[in-house]
């Protein structure tokens, strides 16, 4: 029980953990970075307590690399708008037909609340509605 103060060398088994750990991190500044952290932490515990804090950081580092990656990794985050992909691009819209409060007749998209533009305005519409109705 002699273990205070100094630094400890750090073990194989918890270097290969902080190491399998911080490969999940994307650029080689960043995970250079985290690795000395971690490797800093380690040489100040005791061996038994070196496995078990790579073992925390392995399982970690998934969340980690979330956090650190957000700003250049757009693909994962990305649809949080609302609209849907086809409805930004305005290639699709899912049009329903809907009543003003006028009675009249127009149709919106009820994924993202567009009017239809191509129809006409208010009234008789000039092409027949595709899905029928009355
Ligand atoms: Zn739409």
């Amino acid at each position: 029980m002699t273990g205070q103060g100094g630094s400890h060398d750090v073990t194989t088994t918890a270097r290969v953990l902080v190491g399998a750990a911080t490969v999940t991190l994307p650029s080689g500044a960043v995970r250079e970075r985290y690795r000395r952290e971690h490797l800093g932490e380690l040489s100040a515990l005791p061996s038994p307590d070196q496995v078990h804090y790579a073992v925390g950081a392995l399982m970690t580092s998934w969340a980690l690399r979330r956090a650190v990656s957000k700003e250049t990794d757009m693909t994962s985050t990305s649809v949080k708008a609302g609209k849907p992909l086809l409805c930004r691009l305005n290639l699709h819209h899912r049009y329903r037909k809907q009543h003003n409060p006028a009675g009249e007749v127009y149709r919106r998209c009820t994924k993202c609340g567009k009017d239809d533009p191509g129809d006409p305005p208010r009234g008789e519409p000039r092409h027949p509605l595709p899905f029928g109705g009355a």
